[in-house]
């Protein structure tokens, strides 16, 4: 691969050349498919699948199924790497409206998280960079590429200036914190993650949401705003069935495995 093609470019092509060209659909990936394309997407840290683990480049090795049958709930409170490639992302520049507990994304390995960006606060702290978000500063990682990623969506919104209002001030980026309401870690935790402009924001619990009772679907913001993210690997809370719209997290894999297995949120 010629090294003129940058990283985010790279492991989407890569993504889509692990998978057979004919009857690409989502049922039809394997988890092992699903694990090389989380290889490929952090480069930086993991090496190889190999014996049912993940193996890092740095030593050690973490389980990819932890064997434990686990409901939604489970699943987001201790999920595995299994876990968190169960629910294929759709990307595009269209809104869905999510199933009950279809919340691609939001479940995640915090073991796996702490591996990629830190496992303590000192330690995501220490990779740290200043993005200039529309004039501010923010503290983004800049490990797996992340800060990076986020300057490139930026720059394709600021030739946008009509939905400047939508992204800035931004809410945050790093916080070291559990999911609110929840026992697993924020993306915020790993520096990875930021909120827009809560002005137009719609989540789940600022609803009245609670435990099994989640309040009808709402977005306002723009959708070339979602398309920009997803296409430097970004995802986006507004496509959960539990909403947070003014989220956003570095999750290449999740966009990678949507797009290897032929899924579009517009269709
Ligand atoms: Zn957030």
């Amino acid at each position: 691969m010629s090294s003129s093609i940058d990283g985010s470019l790279r492991w989407l092509i890569v993504a889509t050349m692990l998978v057979p060209a004919a009857a690409t659909r989502a049922a039809e990936l394997s988890l092992a498919q699903k694990v090389e394309i989380l290889i490929t997407a952090y480069p930086e840290t993991l090496l190889k699948a190999e014996d049912g683990h993940a193996h890092f480049r740095s030593g050690g090795t973490l389980p990819v199924d932890d064997g434990k049958a686990k409901d939604h709930a489970g699943k987001l409170a201790t999920g595995d790497i299994e876990d968190s490639l169960s629910q294929i992302y759709p990307a595009g520049a269209c809104e869905t409206k999510p199933d009950v507990n279809f919340d691609p994304g939001r479940i995640r390995s915090d073991a796996l998280m702490m591996r990629l960006y830190g496992a303590s606060a000192e330690q995501v702290e220490a990779s740290l960079v200043s993005v200039d978000w529309f004039g501010k500063k923010l503290r983004v990682t800049k490990r797996q590429g992340a800060a990076a990623a986020l300057e490139k969506v930026r720059d394709e919104l600021k030739a946008i200036p009509e939905i400047a209002a939508f992204l800035s001030p931004s809410a945050g980026t790093f916080n070291w914190r559990k999911v609110a309401g929840a026992s697993n870690m924020s993306v915020h935790s790993f520096g990875a993650a930021i909120d827009i402009n809560t002005k137009y924001a719609d989540y789940w619990l600022w609803a009245g949401g609670k435990p099994g009772r989640v309040p009808h679907h709402k977005n306002r913001y723009p959708m070339k705003i979602v398309d920009a993210f997803e296409r430097h690997g970004f995802i986006w809370g507004g496509r959960w069935y539990h909403y947070d719209t003014m989220h956003f997290e570095y999750r290449p894999e999740l966009i990678a495995i949507g797009k290897a297995a032929g899924v579009s949120a517009c269709r």
